[in-house]
């Protein structure tokens, strides 16, 4: 006997625990969160529709209208250097750096663009093909991770202050409408909620299981959609709605996870190691590695910059590698320590993971506005790219680990609860 719609819209699967939820009648405005992970399964927004595409078309505006005037700009004795946001992968691209030139198009400009631009045909409704809407809504979320506009004007910041100590450093036109369009981004994906999207672009399918709220789906033999958040038996692995596979759990979840940690530790050693960036200044060349550009920093008396870039580029990645070394021994062989706190420290690995980009971006934009031949220029070096390929495995990493392992142990109970009551 399938159950009716009626109950069907009722229950979430958390995506984190696995815990089946019955949702509440929700008011405007109000959220629900999990009760076993605090993670949030659904909001309802006053205006679901409008208000993304409100703040993504403002986004859109203004990334547009950054691209059009100079961004910053630096005046050392005279020797006035300006550039505008379009140049940053421009001279990279120029000067055989495409692969950082490739990562600023990507993650700061492309990314955050794309997500906009289907935010904004997700929500209205426009009539485009289903198939595309699906896929369209697919990439989107799956997009949101990369989207590091927001780090990218920290590391503007950050270059500033590194700057300061040569020359008089200014702010051009642009600069305001970037910052606006960071924070319109963020605001459209903090009001878009999934799992009214796929709610909107189609019904969910119907499950011929009987389910019982506030107990995880492992044990009553049903799975998590992890793309459209569709409850569909532990067995089908195609998803009828958005048609992405899957299965209870991800397949080799930890031998992936265990597998791109190793490359990035291998990487890790190679990009302290080697400079990150190379500065001449009237004939000298000075090679500088990340722990070096810290040590400068320091010695200048910057101390709360030189603090962020050391836990963001140094303390952040290792932190994050043997984080995620223990929440796979903790899946693995069922650790001593309990879900909550193994669920806090996966959390934690997953939001703070993308901000070690910083430093990458800060070489980018160095590189591109310190350019004044003889007197003072500022070149990247291997060392950075081998630090953005560890960023970006290490991302993968805690991408690929399945949190829901996690919990698993605290399973035994429900089960034992099955038993008796069969
Ligand atoms: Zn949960
Ligand atoms: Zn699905």
């Amino acid at each position: 006997m399938c159950s009716d719609n009626h109950q069907h819209d009722k229950l979430v699967l958390c995506s984190q625990c696995d815990m089946l939820v019955a949702l509440p009648d929700l008011e405007e405005g109000n959220k629900a969160v999990c009760p076993r992970c605090d993670t949030l399964l659904t909001a309802k927004w006053k205006e679901p529709r409008n208000q993304p595409t409100g703040y993504a078309v403002s986004s859109l505006l203004m990334l547009f209208l950054a691209c059009l005037f100079p961004f910053v700009s630096m005046n050392v004795a005279g020797i006035v250097s300006e550039i505008t946001l379009t140049e940053i992968p421009e001279v990279m691209f120029s000067e055989d750096y495409s692969s950082i030139a490739v990562f600023f198009l990507i993650f700061v400009q492309l990314v955050p663009a794309f997500c906009m631009v289907s935010i904004i045909l997700l929500c209205q409704n426009i009539k485009i093909a289903y198939r595309l809407k699906i896929e369209l809504a697919r990439i989107l979320f799956q997009m949101k991770t990369w989207c590091m506009a927001e780090i990218f004007l920290a590391g503007v910041l950050v270059s500033f202050v590194k700057l300061m100590a040569y020359g008089d450093i200014g702010v051009g036109l642009s600069f305001l409408p970037y910052c606006l369009f960071c924070l319109f981004q963020v605001r459209a994906f903090q009001c878009l909620d999934r799992y009214w999207i796929w709610n909107d672009i189609e019904s969910a399918p119907k499950v011929c299981i009987p389910l019982q709220a506030g107990k995880p789906g492992l044990v009553q033999g049903i799975r998590l959609c992890q793309c459209c958040t569709a409850i569909l038996p532990a067995q089908q692995h195609q998803c009828p709605r958005c048609h992405s596979k899957g299965h209870a759990r991800r397949h080799y979840s930890l031998q992936w996870t265990m597998a791109l940690l190793v490359t990035s530790a291998i990487l890790y050693i190679p990009a302290n190691a080697l400079p990150i960036m190379v500065t001449q200044t009237l004939g000298s060349h000075i090679n500088s590695t990340i722990l070096e550009g810290i040590i400068l920093l320091w010695n200048a008396g910057s101390y709360p910059v030189a603090l962020v870039i050391f836990i963001a580029s140094i303390m952040v990645p290792l932190l994050k590698m043997i984080s995620i070394c223990w929440l796979c021994w903790d899946a693995k062989s069922y650790g001593r320590y309990n879900s909550e706190t193994m669920h806090l420290i996966y959390e934690v690995v997953e939001f703070v993971g993308r901000w070690s980009m910083i430093d990458v971006f800060v070489i980018a934009v160095l590189s591109t506005l310190v350019r004044m031949g003889q007197f003072m220029s500022v070149y990247p070096a291997t060392g950075a790219i081998l630090f953005a390929l560890v960023v970006i495995l290490t991302m993968f990493a805690s991408m690929t680990f399945d949190p829901r392992l996690t919990w698993d142990k605290a399973n035994k109970k429900f089960e034992l609860q099955k038993n008796e009551e069969s």
